[in-house]
């Protein structure tokens, strides 16, 4: 992918700050640094978004990830908590179109990271939560 600027990164053709580096994946620290020690985690292999995730591929890109996100917060005694994002397409928020997932530690409730969850529960009754939940079943693939 000669535009991918992550696929640059994996190659060095762009430096980054690694923090973790093997045959499937590297970690880097984002260039924003949301929060101090914000990281990427992105499969070395190009891929747009989740949707191309075979499950072998997901069990090895996946498994890496929770030694990274222990090692981010032993970093810092002030880290609380820890966001894991991965957007996907641009209505949500995804810029960079190979696919990666955000580690974002935390320090306090304003520390430059925040999500909101709309709670639409009083919207909803059984028969709407029963046809979407039917709706998404149908579409599910067999492996
Ligand atoms: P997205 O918005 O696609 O979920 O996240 C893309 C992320 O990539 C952004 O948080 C952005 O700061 C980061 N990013 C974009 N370009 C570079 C770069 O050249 N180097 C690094 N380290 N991060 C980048
Ligand atoms: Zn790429």
């Amino acid at each position: 992918m000669n535009d991918c600027i992550f696929c640059k990164i994996i190659s060095g053709d762009i430096p980054s700050y690694t923090v973790y580096e093997d045959d499937v994946v590297k970690a880097f620290l984002d260039i924003s640094q949301t929060t101090p020690g914000h990281t990427l985690v992105i499969p070395k292999k190009h891929v747009p978004n989740i949707y191309e995730y075979d499950s072998e591929f997901a069990s090895q890109v996946f498994a890496r990830i929770p030694k990274i996100a222990r090692a981010i917060r032993k970093f810092s005694p002030d880290i609380k908590g820890m966001n894991i994002v991965n957007n996907n397409g641009e209505l949500a928020y995804q810029s960079v179109f190979h696919s990666h997932f955000h580690l974002i530690p935390r320090y306090t409730k304003d520390d430059g990271f925040s999500m909101h969850f709309t709670d639409n529960s009083s919207k909803y009754d059984n028969a709407k939560y029963e046809s979407i939940a039917h709706a998404i079943k149908e579409q599910m693939e067999e492996s």
